[in-house]
């Protein structure tokens, strides 16, 4: 048995490790749980074979798909959690996001709090996370009440055109937002060497604004603060009450741990945190903690994903790719009585990579058509908004194991961005350079284990019939629980989700803050 902290978190990613920094200089103390390892700085971090054909930094879970059917899913247990891997485009949710939208699949509902209570909080969180970007360029976008923080990253010669001629043909592309320690006026002294090794594997050169480097690494050594590695947490305990935890169960070392504290945030990760609430029933929660609603665990959400290779004859030497974003389709158009969602530039392709993502398609694939493809590719990455379906949801079984229900939605909607892309890019002329007389699109979409931008296991609301936590975060049935990773989520729109559930964590540590004082 150990000391009793004024906080424990459990888990350091965007949501557990930005709300240990919004708390560390309350000086209340708090313990860090996560169930991983610092990530290794070494030649492997940018390497493409180890990264995505060998899956090094995936964990060795095992998950299970609706039909028992085992599969590895590509979360990763580390400081800093799936920020050590993002590709750190940091959006925020746009103010219709937050609304209830029309899908051609059914309807996403509203949040319980508005784009204007969140705003405040975006700002803090771009700050934190240096965000560079350029607030006005997209009309789908929200006001911001400051400035980035730093301007946006250019464009390299290629993506400059395509933005050219977009913006000529009447769209409206805009500079992608990017949480890189880029300083391109003073390029000696920026941490970022600007590279092609960003999305999907982590910074050798901690130049990547993720939640291990943002908000962890900088608390370590604060007498307030202790992280525990290697420490999984397995279940919570409560008083006979059943409103308060008492006691959390961690797995260490082989040995069962439990540690206690005033207040407990569970920010495992949407799938995981749903895990955690659902092992830990007991006599007053039988169904699961926090789960007198039956809501955790459902409307489980990852967005409707595709990654497209454009190819051309052109070369497209681009290095870092992820600067130019379109929003012309994110809500319904003229033509369209839906929203289609979001489409932004994925990390460059190189051969190794592109094996890694489709090994079915590509595995046999002779070495230089690899390397040719994606040499000559451009490459696009389209999200669209899936809804919060109840039947898709995680479970567990009686070894507490997770398994994965998901169908997914709105595939027309996904279509139809598509169609949208291939459009711009005869627009941009690839068609005419193009090696075949029509454009090549090599389509990737995502499979189930693919589950990057999870949400949605335990949604926010007012009433506690239909939600699992308050308006703050807070379990409605406990008093001392929260949750503050993207299991709060309601809704995903249709942008990456991690500067929402960063500025979440801001707040709901405001909060936190405010009620311990
Ligand atoms: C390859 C990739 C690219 C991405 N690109 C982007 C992007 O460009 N932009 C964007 O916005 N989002 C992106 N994302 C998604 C983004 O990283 C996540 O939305 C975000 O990290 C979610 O934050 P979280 O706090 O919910 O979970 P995580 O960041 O995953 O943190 C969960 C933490 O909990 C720990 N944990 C899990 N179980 C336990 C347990 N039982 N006990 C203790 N600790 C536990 C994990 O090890 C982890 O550290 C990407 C994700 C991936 C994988
Ligand atoms: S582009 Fe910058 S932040 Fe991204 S991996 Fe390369 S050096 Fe790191």
């Amino acid at each position: 048995m150990t000391e009793n902290y004024d906080v424990i978190i459990i888990g350091t990613g965007a949501g557990g490790g930005t709300l240990a920094h919004a708390l560390a200089a309350s000086g209340k103390r708090i313990l860090l749980l996560e169930r991983g390892d610092f990530l290794p700085r070494e030649m492997d971090n940018w390497d493409a074979k180890p990264v995505f054909v060998d899956g090094k930094y995936i964990s060795k879970d095992t998950w299970f798909d609706r039909d028992g059917k085992s599969f590895q899913p590509q979360v990763h247990y580390f400081v800093g959690g799936a920020t050590k891997l993002y590709g750190a485009a940091l959006y925020r949710l746009r103010p219709g996001d937050f609304g209830e939208l029309k899908h051609v699949d059914g309807i996403s509902p509203a949040w319980p709090l508005s784009y204007e209570d969140f705003e405040p909080w975006y700002s803090r969180a771009e700050q934190l996370y240096q965000v560079h970007g350029n607030a006005g360029e997209d009309p789908t976008e929200g006001p911001h009440s400051e400035p980035y923080p730093w301007p946006a990253v250019s464009h390299e010669p290629r993506l400059q055109q395509i933005s050219d001629d977009l913006a000529k043909g009447g769209y409206h592309p805009f500079h992608a937002p990017c949480g890189i320690m880029l300083n391109e006026e003073r390029r000696p002294e920026s941490l970022c060497i600007r590279c092609a090794w960003c999305d999907g594997y982590p910074c050798m050169v901690h130049a990547k604004a993720d939640a291990d480097i943002i908000a962890v690494r900088p608390l370590l050594g604060q007498p307030n603060v202790t992280l525990l590695t290697g420490a999984e947490v397995t279940q919570l305990e409560t008083d006979d009450s059943g409103r308060t935890v008492t006691g959390v169960v961690v797995s260490r070392d082989g040995n069962r741990e439990v540690y206690r504290g005033d207040i407990v945030a569970v920010s495992a990760g949407a799938a995981n945190s749903a895990k955690i609430l659902l092992n830990s029933a007991n006599d007053k929660h039988p169904n699961g903690l926090a789960n007198g609603s039956d809501q955790v665990g459902r409307n489980y959400m990852f967005h409707n994903c595709k990654a497209i290779a454009a190819l051309c004859t052109e070369k497209n030497d681009t290095v870092y790719q992820k600067t130019l974003g379109i929003n012309d389709f994110y809500f319904a158009t003229k033509d369209y009585e839906y929203p289609a969602g979001n489409i932004q530039m994925v990390g460059k392709s190189n051969a190794e990579a592109m094996r890694g993502e489709q090994p079915e398609k590509t595995w046999f694939a002779p070495e230089w058509t690899l390397s040719d493809t994606a040499r000559h590719s451009v490459d696009w990455w389209l999200t669209t908004e899936d809804l919060p379906v109840p039947e898709n949801r995680v479970t567990t079984d009686k070894d507490g194991n997770v398994h994965l229900t998901y169908s997914p939605t709105n595939a027309e909607e996904a279509d139809r961005l598509c169609e949208e892309l291939k459009k711009i890019l005869n627009h941009t002329g690839m068609a005419a350079h193009h090696v075949f007389r029509k454009n090549f699109y090599m389509d990737m979409d995502i499979p189930l284990a693919g589950c990057a931008h999870q949400a949605g296991t335990c949604r926010f609301g007012t009433d506690p019939a239909t939600s699992v936590l308050d308006t703050d975060c807070k379990a409605h049935e406990l008093d001392n629980l929260y949750v503050v990773d993207t299991s709060f989520f309601p809704s995903i729109g249709a942008v990456n989700p991690a500067l929402t559930a960063i500025a979440n964590a801001m707040r709901v540590g405001e909060h936190i803050r405010n009620r311990m004082a």
